[in-house]
């Protein structure tokens, strides 16, 4: 992989043309942003789309508060039966991550998607082995889910932290599942999902990508990877709002696997009640309990965003803004960049060590510039093509080289 040379400085003028050449610029106006604001933490939470507050208006006093229980099963022709919701969503989703909807469960947070995941994957798993692999620097839900599920199992499993750059190498047959995340919450570093993946197939060991800032910040192709199971995350760059709901994929290989969470909406047929417990068919015997009619709305409707866009320009637009970014920040003697320059290394973030990192960020925040502040002394950028813009990101470095420097002084 070859590290990409910097574009030169850009001006303002500059950036204004990209703007007006950008082919997601329209997407901007279905978002409700904040004036005097730079929203750099869609990586975080997804700023508001449009159509949403509608929707809900619609759910809560139409199918709530007249059509009551009935919104359960009514229009279930036209599909917008409350049972069906999670396959709606489902279906939305399939396309941003590369797999079908039959092999998307949808609901529940990330974390509790990832004790399914992880359950589930060390059924299958080859017999005998008995290491779960992770990145050392995994998000924090995802070792204490693993934590929490091996002293479950009473301590069977070793789970083995090691250096992401050294996960390779630890493909060993003792390994049964590898637990990843494709892009570091911190450094914004992008692993190779391809790569790993295909060695850790050819090693029988399983895998668990982890998508939470990956899906909806760029293309994202499960299948063609060959990955087994994954776990995401309904209110980063899916902007389905705060608390939406996660998912899980299972590849089809896998879809009649046992379920640990086997609850009622999971089953073949719910409300025939019957006393024993038949999973559904394909990845629906993954939801667990009731659908959360409204925040599963509030994401079934943020996804339409989606419809009409290109990921392959998302992410042109995503590098475009992140090299943009980090060109007019890599003059600041303060400001040491731990996101990769490489593009295939990269995933829509910008994280820079900063000595005053909170004291900087929360200067930021004070003047519009929302980020956020990753102990011990990281401030995050998080950049979303589908509302941030190039003229955004100039203004934001600006405010930027502004606090550093107030901070040196
Ligand atoms: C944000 C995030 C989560 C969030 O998990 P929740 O259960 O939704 O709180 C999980 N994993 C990663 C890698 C994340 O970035």
């Amino acid at each position: 992989m070859t590290t990409p040379v910097l574009p030169k400085m850009p001006t303002l003028d500059n950036l204004h043309d990209l703007d007006a050449r950008d082919p997601l610029r329209h997407k901007k106006a279905q978002f409700v942003l904040p004036g005097g604001v730079i929203y750099l933490d869609g990586n975080s939470l997804g700023a508001l789309p449009g159509a949403v507050p509608e929707r809900l208006q619609r759910v809560i006093h139409q199918e709530w508060g007249d059509a009551l229980i009935r919104s359960w099963t009514a229009h279930a022709q036209e599909g917008r039966d409350w049972m069906a919701l999670p396959d709606r969503v489902a279906a939305k989703l399939a396309p941003l991550i590369g797999a079908d909807a039959s092999e998307i469960a949808v609901g529940d947070s990330t974390s509790v998607n990832l004790f399914k995941a992880l359950t589930s994957a060390l059924h299958v798993a080859a017999p005998g082995r008995r290491v779960i692999l992770t990145d050392a620097d995994n998000f924090p839900t995802d070792l204490y889910v693993a934590q929490g599920l091996n002293s479950l199992l009473g301590d069977r499993y070793e789970l083995r932290r090691v250096p992401a750059a050294d996960v390779a190498t630890h493909l060993t047959d003792e390994v049964a599942v590898v637990m990843l995340t494709e892009v570091d919450y911190r450094t914004g570093e992008r692993l190779d999902m391809a790569g790993l993946t295909a060695q850790a197939c050819a090693r029988g060991v399983l895998t668990i990508w982890d998508l939470a800032h990956s899906a909806g910040a760029f293309e994202v192709d499960l299948t063609g990877a060959g990955a087994d199971f994954a776990v995401g995350c309904g209110y980063k760059y899916l902007n389905g709002g705060p608390g939406a709901p996660g998912y899980l994929y299972v590849a089809r290989r896998h879809l009649d696997t046992r379920v640990a969470l086997s609850g009622w909406m999971g089953h073949a047929d719910p409300f025939e009640m019957a006393r024993d417990y038949v999973p559904a068919r394909d990845a629906r015997r993954f939801v667990v309990g009731t659908p959360m009619v409204l925040s599963l709305s509030a994401l079934d409707t943020a996804l339409d965003v989606f419809a009409d866009v290109d990921l392959a320009e998302l992410r042109a637009k995503s590098l475009g803004l992140t090299d943009t970014f980090m060109s007019l920040l890599s003059g600041d003697p303060d400001l040491t960049l731990v996101t990769p320059l490489d593009h295939a290394r990269r995933g829509s973030q910008v994280s820079f060590r900063h000595p005053q990192a909170k004291e900087a960020m929360r200067r930021l925040v004070e003047r519009g510039v929302i980020g956020d502040f990753r102990t011990p002394d990281i401030v995050r950028f998080g950049f979303t093509p589908l509302y941030v813009s190039y003229a955004d990101v100039y203004h934001a470095a600006q405010a930027v080289l502004e606090v550093a420097g107030e901070l040196r002084a």
